[in-house]
């Protein structure tokens, strides 16, 4: 019931020439379905990405975006702009902009709520570091990412929200979360979501993201709380992404 989605974020990553070479592998690829594919480039390729992608089953995401429409904000990019562009999705939280950008729990819920208001679909990242994982507070630190935002949304709205679980200690470490680790914190986001309603938790899309790839996307895709995967790294390998979307099956 629930369509999975193999997302591509290539950070600060790419070129012209790899958006070219996706567009080209995934022109004449027969895919499992259902699945939906998104790459989520740089803001600079964004639109020879739409080209490229046309009339291939990936989709368009960007890696943030400014909760205002426009104004003097030398640098940022709204939502409204990306709209133009065809994007579709757009990841908030991430735990890079969380650490490097010192993104806050309130500013995560401000581009969430302005990625809504222009039908962008927010995947919203969440995740632990491997100091919170030690010191047993896994569930804590990713609860509290998630209902800070959940809890400021409309029924209406928690409904359009992707959420990623992205353990820190597991992003480009290759030091993937085990199947079970992953399952674990993935079924406790999804009991928190059924303390809103029951159907909404049923059919709400989690993604595993930190260090999959080919080899081990199976084994987590495989997992009952696990709907598909935001990747990095493996992203950028065309070869590499794909067999990750062979695996959604
Ligand atoms: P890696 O797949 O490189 O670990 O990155 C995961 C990630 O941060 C995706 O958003």
């Amino acid at each position: 019931m629930r369509t999975p989605l193999i997302a591509g974020n290539w950070k600060m990553n790419g070129s012209t020439e790899l958006v070219e070479a996706f567009g080209q592998a995934f022109s004449d690829v027969t895919l499992p379905a259902p699945l939906d594919v998104a790459i989520f480039p740089p803001y600079p390729y964004l639109d020879v990405a739409r080209s490229a992608f046309a009339g291939t089953p990936v989709r368009l995401g960007a890696q943030t975006l400014n909760p205002l429409h426009s104004g003097a904000h030398t640098g940022e990019v709204s939502g409204r702009m990306l709209r133009e562009f065809d994007v579709q999705y757009v990841l908030v939280g991430h735990s890079e902009r969380r650490q490097l950008y010192r993104e806050s729990d309130a500013e995560v819920h401000d581009r969430l709520l302005a990625a809504l208001g222009v039908d962008l679909t927010p995947v919203l990242c969440v995740g632990e570091t491997l100091e919170e994982r030690d010191a047993g507070r896994t569930m804590e630190v990713v609860l509290r990412q998630v209902g800070f935002v959940m809890a400021r949304l409309e029924p209406e709205q928690r409904a359009r929200v992707v959420i990623a679980y992205e353990p820190v200690w597991a992003i480009g470490t290759g030091r993937t979360a085990t199947p079970e680790q992953a399952q674990e914190v993935m079924a406790g986001i999804r009991e928190y979501q059924a303390g809103y309603d029951r159907d909404l938790a049923a059919g709400l899309r989690l993604l595993y993201g930190g260090s999959m790839n080919a080899s081990n996307a199976v084994e987590l895709l495989a997992q009952p709380d696990i709907d598909g995967g935001l990747v990095g790294g493996a992203s950028l390998k065309v070869d590499d992404f794909l067999a990750i979307c062979q695996s959604a099956g």
